[in-house]
């Protein structure tokens, strides 16, 4: 059967000794616990070229949040299982990043196709202090509807602990390109509300897991729904303009969302269920609309939410260090507003 490496036990205990040993290497950094934010794409060129701009596009938006809030950021390209191609690539990179960084307490999955859309929203990580697995989800969704939406992979946290690796264990095996991953869609198909037939997603096998082995895996897994840790997009970038007029950044919720994702958008190729028109220009207005909130630190903004076009809001000074802080996201969280 299928394995993603040699079976590790007693993580909790070896890392911690390590952290011991290496006290170069802290698990919290000023008090706040070490995050290494893991995003990437598919090893080669996309079929439709403007797709490799977007990802740009995403990553930039990715780095200039992580930026902002310490957090370390991993791109990969490579599939390290050559069985868990696509989708599935982020299981084997997640478990390698665990136990090549132990000083890593969280790692944080996000998509390609997902932008921070607040860049001032910061994770309420002390409410997560007895869990090890943070999704955006929804409990009714998931144990009335069985919904294969209940939950969303597309941006997740998940504890570097021996919890994790278990999960990842018993997580992968619906993952194999071909057969494994052929049947294993028809059981989540056949098993979960709304699912369209097509091979088993790292999603569905999520939310088929939680079902199936409550017990096993619900203890330690959070539910989030008080902000957008993952926000479908389409209920989300027409208001964009309505936001910025009602609200401000730092809200993380539907008034100002932490996390803009575009599912079912395959800018990069393959067919998607949206015109990849609609899909690009609605890309855009997230990418502007975030990218508005870090040029004001700097003091520029877009001309308008589909513009590349930048234009000036505060005069240059020969004095900058005076208003330094005053425009610092990192000292004063509420300099964007
Ligand atoms: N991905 C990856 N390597 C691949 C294919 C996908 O790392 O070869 C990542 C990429 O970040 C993507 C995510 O996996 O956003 C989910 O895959 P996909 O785009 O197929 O699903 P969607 O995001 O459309 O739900
Ligand atoms: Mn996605």
């Amino acid at each position: 059967t299928f394995s993603l490496g040699p079976k590790i036990t007693h993580w909790d205990l070896q890392r911690k000794s390590w952290l011991l040993q290496n006290p170069q290497y802290p698990n919290h950094v000023n008090g706040k616990a070490r995050i290494l934010l893991l995003t990437g794409s598919q090893p080669r060129p996309c079929d439709n070229p403007i797709g490799d701009h977007y990802l740009l596009k995403s990553i930039k938006n990715k780095i200039d949040y992580c930026r902002l809030h310490g957090i370390e950021i991993v791109y990969n390209m490579a599939h390290l299982d050559k069985d868990l191609a696509g989708y599935w690539a982020k299981l084997p990179m997640i478990r390698r990043l665990m136990l090549s960084h132990p000083e890593v307490q969280w790692i944080w999955w996000m998509d390609s196709d997902a932008f921070f859309t607040d860049m001032l929203f910061q994770l309420p990580l002390s409410k997560y202090h007895d869990y090890n697995l943070v999704l955006h989800g929804y409990p009714d969704l998931l144990f009335d509807q069985k919904s294969w939406i209940a939950v969303n992979t597309g941006s997740f946290l998940l504890r570097n602990c021996q919890w994790s690796l278990d999960l990842l264990d018993d997580w992968a095996p619906m993952g194999p390109k071909g057969p494994v991953r052929e049947e294993a869609g028809k059981v989540l198909t056949a098993n979960l509300k709304g699912r369209p037939a097509f091979e088993a997603d790292d999603q569905s096998a999520l939310i088929y897991l939680l079902l199936s082995k409550k017990d096993r895996w619900m203890g330690k897994t959070f539910l989030e729904n008080s902000y957008y840790l993952h926000g479908y997009w389409a209920g989300l970038v027409d208001r964009y303009e309505e936001m910025m007029e009602k609200y401000h950044p730092g809200l993380g919720d539907e008034r100002w969302p932490f996390v803009t994702h575009f599912v079912g958008c395959k800018p990069c190729g393959s067919y998607g269920d949206y015109p990849v028109e609609r899909c690009l220009g609605s890309m855009e207005r997230a990418f502007n609309f975030a990218d508005n909130q870090v040029l004001k630190l700097y003091g520029f903004r877009h001309r308008g939410l589909l513009s590349p076009k930048i234009k000036r809001i505060r005069n240059e000074t020969s004095t900058p260090l005076e208003f330094v802080d005053q425009f610092d996201i990192r000292r004063h969280s509420s300099t964007l507003r």
